[in-house]
């Protein structure tokens, strides 16, 4: 992949190693719930206090977790590499602990809070950032509650025309730990091949958008990632 212009999209399963659960292996279930009680605009208008702990709880559960090998490779192979853009669909920050740098997170993440009123994200991971009451914002000269930064179904997910302008022009698109049931993320691999990528996976099972791919690595992430990824930085294609 030396001199080559790489993208690589992960997903819930390159976490599943570090023990921050999948939906998808679970029955469609996230951590006990349904998706749209806890992940949709419709469920924080309907129950925002289940939302809100559902969420707190994925906040602390970071501090609970580390990298795994799957995270470590990849920022070695970013490190490596002339030109590789980062995409997650994770919420989590493994892929930064893990050494990865300007990851791109299309779903939002838990380390920052969105004010309602003005939309602004803060980074809120003091102590008192973890409570079960709301939380207020920093911004507004009368304090607005927080909602957590996650793009939830229904939302439209941030970043894109980096993300469209990134995959437009790779050469190489790699996909770690993604289902490819979750749009538009599950197209991006296609976009990548209608411009003239080689498309590379690396999943414990074949996801819904296998034919997509060129290479395919049946596997657990941690275990198969190290040594691909040193193959990939010795190689030109
Ligand atoms: P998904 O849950 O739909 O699918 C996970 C995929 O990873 C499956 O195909 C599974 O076979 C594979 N997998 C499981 N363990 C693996 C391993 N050790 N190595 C390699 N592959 C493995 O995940 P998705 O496609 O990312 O879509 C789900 C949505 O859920 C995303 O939008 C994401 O924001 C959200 N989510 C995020 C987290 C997180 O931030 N860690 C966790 C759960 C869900």
């Amino acid at each position: 992949m030396q001199g080559k212009r790489v993208v690589v999209l992960t997903g819930a399963g390159v976490s599943a190693e570090s023990g921050i659960r999948t939906f998808r292996d679970n029955g469609g279930l996230w951590e006990e719930h349904r998706i749209e009680d806890v992940a949709t605009p419709q469920a924080w208008l309907a129950d925002p206090s289940l939302v809100w702990h559902f969420y707190q709880r994925r906040r602390r559960q970071l501090q609970d977790v580390e990298p795994n090998p799957a995270h470590v490779a990849l920022s070695q192979l970013q490190n490596g590499l002339d030109s590789m853009v980062l995409i997650t669909q994770n919420v989590d920050n493994l892929h930064e602990r893990g050494g990865s740098s300007d990851v791109i997170h299309m779903h939002g993440r838990l380390e920052t809070l969105r004010c309602e009123a003005t939309g602004r994200h803060e980074k809120r991971m003091n102590s008192t950032d973890f409570s079960d009451d709301f939380l207020l914002c920093t911004c507004c000269s009368t304090p607005s509650r927080v909602r957590p930064d996650i793009v939830w179904f229904g939302e439209i997910p941030m970043h894109m025309e980096a993300i469209y302008r990134a995959v437009d022009a790779c050469e190489v698109f790699v996909v770690v730990g993604s289902s490819g049931h979750v749009y538009p993320a599950a197209d991006l691999v296609d976009v990548a091949r209608r411009h003239g990528a080689r498309t590379v996976l690396v999943n414990a099972e074949p996801p819904l958008n296998l034919d997509s791919f060129d290479e395919v690595h049946l596997g657990k992430a941690g275990e198969l990632l190290p040594g691909l990824v040193r193959q990939w930085l010795d190689s030109e294609g």
